[in-house]
Parts: structure tokens; sequence; C-alpha cells
């Protein structure tokens, strides 16, 4: 068992901010209420959509709905925070 001092120093050490390098056209969302809405990707070899549950953070694009899981693994978001220096801008592209 490890001292407690060691567990607060892990838990400092974990950084929960998601960025989307490319998010024009995207806006976050809070789901509040029981309404059913589902996420519009499903896992691979999953057969079902995923329930978007009362207090969940969403992304919307148009009429479509991503759970932050589905957004990670599709690439739309990502923890690296340095990501801006590794991503092509639409910006630079438009210099070519
Ligand atoms: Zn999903």
């Amino acid at each position: 068992m490890k001292p407690l001092e060691s567990d607060s120093d892990e838990k400092q050490q974990i950084d929960y901010r998601l960025y989307m390098p490319y998010p024009e056209g995207w806006k976050a969302h809070l789901k509040i209420g029981w309404e059913k809405q589902y996420c519009y990707s499903k896992n691979p070899g999953e057969d079902y959509f995923h329930l978007i549950l009362n207090g969940e953070i969403y992304l919307e694009f148009g009429h479509e709905m991503h759970c932050l899981s589905c957004a990670m693994r599709q690439g739309l978001l990502t923890d690296d925070r340095l990501n801006w220096q590794k991503t092509p801008r639409k910006d630079d592209r438009n210099r070519l």
C-alpha cells in the first residue's frame, strides 16, 4: 500500500484537458436532462450507439453528436497540449 502523499502526487500529474486540433464548426455541450440522445459513432465491434447521459459533456457538429470517447478514438480530440505545433493549420494550407 502506498502512502497517501504518493497517491495525491499521482493525481496531480493527470492532465484532464482536451484539445480539438480543427475546432471550426464544432460545439461542446453539457447534456441536461434525460431525453434520449445518442452518440453518432459506435466503438469497433459494437452494434449499438452510445446513450449520452444527463450531465455528460459531448461534442456536436451540425446534427451529429459525439461522446468524448468516440471523439478521442477518431482523433477529433487529443490530450496533446502541443498538438497545434504538429498539425498543419488551415491558414498555413491557404498560403501554399
Ligand atoms: Zn460514442
